[in-house]
């Protein structure tokens, strides 16, 4: 099929990437030429696991195309939206500038029959509005909300765990779900789940999924809490709920919480969007979610304040991860950022590392010191905090060979990711995030 994917970040890339290496003819369009520029090169503007070798095999096929030039989506049966729907900046809810302008340079090249499919994170409401807009035009909308996980997102975009289809009433409904169909016709022959339901269904799936993962890791972090005045282990207790089919361990990792381009502004703006509604206190419990999160940064830095006596005049703090979460260079509402600018901000010198998101850290926050080399970062450190959990700090830091480097044996936990036990063998001091 021929399809073009409009928006090129994190999602519209690897899909459009993703859509070519099952197949289909891609063209991928976005405004920003530098992106394009290196896309059309075969070389992705961010670092995600799998996506080089799918983007330049892609464009070797001649499959897969990418330009800034909105009229290169004439003929193709399928557009997918994927731009930006960032937190605005005067409030919670959802920009939504970036969808309605795509759709605006769109519309001229739609035919009718065309499938326009929805895939950024939007309030829910938002598809009804925008399949009015394009009734004129005879396409349909479809809403595609995605699901992928970053580090993860080649293999979540061909492979994903289930596929939702929100289509309008009747045959023209039910044409659209069938070209959905073929389009992920890999994933639908395996037998994933492929849910067809209405707009408003199709756009609160993506919004709860993310309003649940959310809530599951504030409520281990809320543990954490009452952990810390009680002398209980917060690690402990995670392992012996997990082991309940019905809580299960996943997403019960105590720590410095979640961040990201997706979770935080998504759980906002469905606050907004349901007060909007008039229903603003059925997800009232996600602004505790949201301020839990936000009191474990602030845990962090006082763990690492204490740890020094609370003297940070001429102290080197050694920052280890930059990225809001491993395998991934994404540093959006980082929360291992956040920690190391409020460390900065304490006084402190503060050296950061990360195996790929240093570029990005540097050009947002120029007044930190940053070293490629995590031993080298690690020289002369009076404090080392742990705050993305990338295998190279987990299990990867010998704590003998880190102790022949730094001034002082202290290390904060930030993502309870490593054995604590062996750390303070090796002499360390060692605090964990809702450890004793
Ligand atoms: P991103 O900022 O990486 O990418 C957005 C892209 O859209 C940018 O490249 C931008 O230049 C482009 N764009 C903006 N206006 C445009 C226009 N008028 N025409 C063409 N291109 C335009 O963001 P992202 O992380 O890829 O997220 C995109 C959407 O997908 C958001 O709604 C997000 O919530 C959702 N989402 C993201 C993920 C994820 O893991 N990143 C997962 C699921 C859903």
């Amino acid at each position: 099929m021929k399809l073009s994917v409009i928006g090129c970040g994190y999602l519209g890339a690897v899909h459009a990437a993703a859509m070519a290496s099952i197949g289909h003819e891609v063209v991928g369009i976005d405004v920003d030429e530098s992106k394009i520029a290196s896309l059309s090169q075969g070389e992705a503007p961010f670092f995600e696991p799998g996506l080089p070798e799918i983007l330049s095999d892609g464009i070797a096929s001649g499959r897969l195309s990418f330009t800034t030039d909105m009229a290169q989506a004439d003929g193709a049966e399928v557009h997918f939206i994927g731009v930006g729907t960032p937190q605005q900046k005067d409030g919670y809810a959802a920009d939504m500038t970036y969808v309605n302008a795509a759709i605006d340079a769109l519309i001229p090249h739609l035919q009718p029959g065309d499938i326009v499919a929805g895939k950024s994170t939007v309030p829910v409401g938002t598809a009804a509005g925008l399949a009015e807009r394009l009734a004129s035009t005879g396409a349909t909308l479809v809403w595609n909300p995605e699901f992928l996980r970053e580090g993860f997102a080649v293999k979540d975009t061909v492979d994903p765990d289930r596929l939702v289809a929100g289509v309008p009433l009747g045959d023209e409904g039910a044409r659209a779900a069938d070209i959905l169909r073929e389009v992920y016709h890999p994933a639908v022959a395996k037998g994933t789940p492929f849910i067809v339901t209405d707009y408003a269904t199709a756009e609160l799936v993506k919004v709860a999924a993310n309003a649940f993962l959310a809530t599951k890791i504030s409520f281990i972090n809320a543990m954490a809490e009452i952990a810390e005045v009680t002398g209980a282990d917060v690690t402990q207790l995670a392992d012996a709920i997990g082991h309940d089919a019905r809580i299960g361990r996943r997403f019960l990792g105590a720590g410095i919480g979640f961040g990201g381009g997706c979770l935080p502004k998504d759980i906002r703006a469905f606050t907004a969007r349901a007060e909007e509604l008039g229903r603003g206190e059925s997800v009232g419990f996600l602004r505790e979610v949201d301020a839990i999160n936000l009191r474990r940064r602030e845990r962090a830095v006082q763990l690492v304040v204490d740890a020094l006596h609370g003297d940070m005049f001429k102290k080197n703090i050694t920052v280890l991860g930059a990225a809001f979460k491993p395998h991934s260079d994404d540093i959006r509402d980082s929360p291992a950022l956040d920690v190391a600018v409020r460390l900065r901000g304490l006084g402190a010198w503060v050296t950061v590392t990360d195996p790929e998101a240093l570029h990005n850290a540097a050009r947002v926050h120029p007044q930190l010191n940053y070293v490629e080399d995590r031993d080298e970062a690690l020289r002369g450190a009076d404090a080392v905090i742990v705050v993305t959990e990338w295998d190279e700090y987990r299990g990867g830091l010998d704590p003998e060979h880190a102790a022949q480097l730094v001034a002082g044996r202290v290390i904060v936990d930030g993502r309870n990711c490593l054995d604590a036990a062996a750390w303070r063998a090796a002499g360390w001091t060692y605090y964990g995030m809702g450890r004793p």
